[in-house]
């Protein structure tokens, strides 16, 4: 589905208060015409208020940290000595292996052992000898011990955690429950713990992305510390499957890449584990995805007037093979009774349910329902839009529907609040809905999704972030969803500054949760930026470039002030590829249509090979720099596959444009050849990268993208059919 806000939006072009434009909007019953095509139009029928003037959102809180240290002064306890353990790390008794507690135990264990050289034995509590009661003890999660000294988390927010010795005993306990559901408290303190004391760092997946430097002596001085986390959601998701069946855009990259589905899943095993080790995830379940995927399969027979209105009069939703993406009739009555019955039933079936999605389906060739109803909610100085609506109706210009939408969720929402009155229904500001209302009004129990920020086209950003603040006026709870880290073609690029700054606004003017869609596992060419907006999920109140700068001094010794120069070089690079030009495209829709083309040709326009030959002196400047030290070599080596995949990807992409661009030039089979050879030149060193470096580049994603580019001139890796 194609749509662009237009950027006038700041014009008020009615001097008519809201109030006043709301009365004047007069709503007469609409006469029903015979013939279905009559009632469907390309007009607004809606209150005529005026366009929404752009206000500041108010900070509705502070960033300020929930970490807490109390001095306390004894002596260190020693863990481990000479490849020998002094400890012993003791879980409750009767926990199972996939307890926080246990978890932690088995976290710290393989730190420890990786830094000292010395396995620490894990003990369960009601196992535990005399003589190592007597000693070094590690108590994990609620312990007898712990119940004892009188430390609990109980009082911390879910997934929180107090670090506290007392004596010869190192206590972490966690909250590890939230609302019937385990969360993880105990592994978050386990993971503070070593970054904080040990100094271990997880900079990416995999063996050399993990940062630690061996000590024959493990101590630890006596401490008294707590966090808890500052939002009960921290989404990123994670692009490579875990428990899933890998994603079709997966296997269809491997395919292209000629190499087996399975080796995939043992390559990505552990990504999560970066997941755990940054302490994401979630103690509150929230629903708002696409929620009408069954719809047309459940009462497109029983009730066709459930459905959208479409050009030809009818309220088909099989017209392209789209039933799982159907369009519904927002405005018709009945079917929002039943919308708001099954919320109710779901409710009533399952009592720790605390929402359910009543968003609309992800966009499907059916269009949008264009009933006289419907856009009689539909104000006509809402921002423009255009709007791919079937048959004849594609690129359609019309206005954006959020007002009807909002209406249309409000409805929802008022019914189920009736009977629960604490429970959520999640909705998405996206797509042709994603501009904030002129006058619909939210009633506080709906949660709306914003899908919004892309760090490859500014004038886009800066349009989101009007909208949010608007937004924040409009709904009383506010979830960020963007679609940000996909965007670029997994080209190298710095925007974690732009990034935190974005969130700690977010943050500080209402946002209750993130679900950032994802993490493609490009970590050389945008580690930093998934690292660093990890951090902040945590706690936003971190300063960005103190981040930034231990992820590099921790990461690049030596070398890390001139990576911290590579970083700032590839900021200005990013910036220039964002900045508003010619062929700016907006990267949301470049995600999901043809505009991924002109996407394509702007990122060619700015990786050029001069700007990646400046970057790659940097990199070997580095490599002179760390000397002898293998670690930082390797993460050095690491950073530049980023670099060598945007060398292999750009020249044949740049041609493929010139192509485009200059149709007769296609005949040039000179040109073509030239072409062709550097694909096969690009496929090598993809098969390395994906070998080698695996967690240094997702190199299956862009070829799944570059699905139909490449088939026509010839060239297919995969012998596809
Ligand atoms: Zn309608």
């Amino acid at each position: 589905m194609s749509f662009h806000p237009t950027k006038l939006r700041a014009n008020v072009l009615s001097t008519a208060t809201l109030s006043a434009a709301l009365m004047l909007a007069a709503f007469p019953a609409v006469a029903q015409n015979t013939d279905p095509r009559q009632n469907w139009g390309l007009q607004p029928l809606g209150p005529n208020v005026p366009p929404l003037e752009y206000k500041a959102a108010e900070k509705k809180r502070s960033l300020q940290t929930r970490f807490k240290s109390v001095p306390v002064n004894g002596e260190k306890l020693t863990l481990a000595q000479n490849n020998r353990a002094q400890a012993t790390i003791v879980v409750p008794a009767g926990s199972s292996s996939k307890d926080s507690s246990r978890v932690a135990a088995a976290v710290l264990q393989e730190a420890w052992q990786k830094i000292s050289g010395a396995k620490l034995p894990i003990v369960a509590e009601d196992k535990l000898s005399a003589t190592a009661a007597a000693g070094t003890l590690i108590s994990l999660g609620e312990t007898e011990l712990a119940k004892k000294a009188g430390i609990s988390a109980a009082d911390l927010e879910a997934d929180g955690y107090r670090l506290q010795t007392q004596g010869k005993t190192l206590f972490i306990v966690g909250n590890d429950q939230s609302k019937g559901m385990a969360v993880n408290g105990t592994r978050s303190g386990a993971y503070a713990l070593l970054e904080r004391h040990f100094g271990y760092r997880w900079l990416w997946p995999g063996a050399d992305g993990e940062v630690f430097e061996r000590q024959i002596q493990l101590t630890l001085s006596p401490l008294n510390e707590q966090d808890e986390p500052a939002l009960p959601v921290r989404g990123m998701r994670n692009y490579y499957p875990t428990a899933r069946e890998p994603h079709s855009q997966i296997t269809n990259g491997l395919t292209r890449l000629n190499r087996e589905v399975p080796t995939l899943a043992g390559k990505a095993k552990d990504s999560i584990l970066w997941f755990d080790a940054m302490s994401l995830g979630r103690s509150t379940v929230y629903s708002y995805g696409h929620a009408f995927n069954d719809m047309w399969e459940q009462y497109g027979k029983t009730n066709p007037e459930y459905f959208a209105l479409q050009p030809n009069g009818s309220r088909d939703q099989e017209l392209a093979k789209s039933a799982h993406r159907s369009r519904l009739d927002v405005s018709n009555e009945e079917l929002i009774q039943t919308i708001a019955a099954n919320a109710i039933r779901t409710f009533r079936e399952e009592p720790n349910r605390q929402s359910v999605s009543i968003s609309p389906n992800d966009g499907g060739p059916a269009g949008f329902c264009m009933c006289e109803v419907c856009r009689r909610l539909d104000p006509p100085n809402a921002p423009k839009i255009t709007l791919n609506l079937g048959d004849g109706h594609r690129g359609a210009e019309y206005v954006s529907l959020t007002d009807r939408y909002v209406t249309f969720y409000g409805k929802i929402a008022e019914i189920v609040q009736k009977e629960f009155p604490d429970r959520i229904l999640g909705s998405y500001a996206y797509s042709a809905y994603r501009t904030p209302p002129l006058y619909a009004k939210l009633p506080s129990n709906v949660l709306v999704g914003f899908v919004g920020l892309s760090y490859f086209n500014e004038e886009q950003r800066q349009d989101n972030l009007r909208d949010w603040d608007a937004w924040t006026r409009a709904a009383n709870r506010l979830l960020l969803r963007p679609n940000a880290l996909i965007a670029g073609h997994g080209l190298p690029a710095f925007y974690a500054r732009k990034l935190g700054a974005d969130v700690k606004h977010c943050y500080e003017t209402g946002m209750i949760a993130t679900d950032f869609d994802s993490v493609m596992h490009n970590w050389a060419g945008q580690g930093i930026n998934y690292y660093v907006l990890a951090k902040l999920l945590w706690d936003p109140s971190q300063d960005v470039d103190a981040l930034i700068k231990d992820y590099n001094d921790k990461g690049f010794g030596k070398a890390s002030p001139t990576i911290q120069r590579y970083f700032n070089a590839l900021e200005e690079l990013t910036n220039q590829a964002a900045a508003p030009d010619k062929a700016s495209a907006n990267e949301e829709d470049a995600i999901s249509s043809s505009a991924f083309y002109s996407s394509l040709y702007k990122l060619t326009q700015h990786y050029t090979p001069d700007k990646l030959d400046n970057l790659q002196a940097l990199i070997n400047q580095a490599k002179t720099e760390a000397g002898g030290d293998e670690a930082v070599l390797k993460r050095i080596v690491f950073l530049e596959q980023g670099l060598r995949y945007a060398k292999a990807e750009i020249e044949p992409l740049r041609l493929f444009m010139e192509f485009r661009t200059d149709k007769p030039d296609n005949k040039n089979p000179e040109k073509r050849q030239h072409m062709l050879k550097l694909l096969q030149e690009r496929q090598n060193v993809f098969q390395d990268i994906y070998d080698n470096h695996f967690y240094a580049q997702n190199v299956l994603y862009p070829l799944h993208r570059e699905t139909s580019m490449w088939r026509g001139y010839g060239w297919n890796p995969g012998n596809e059919k």
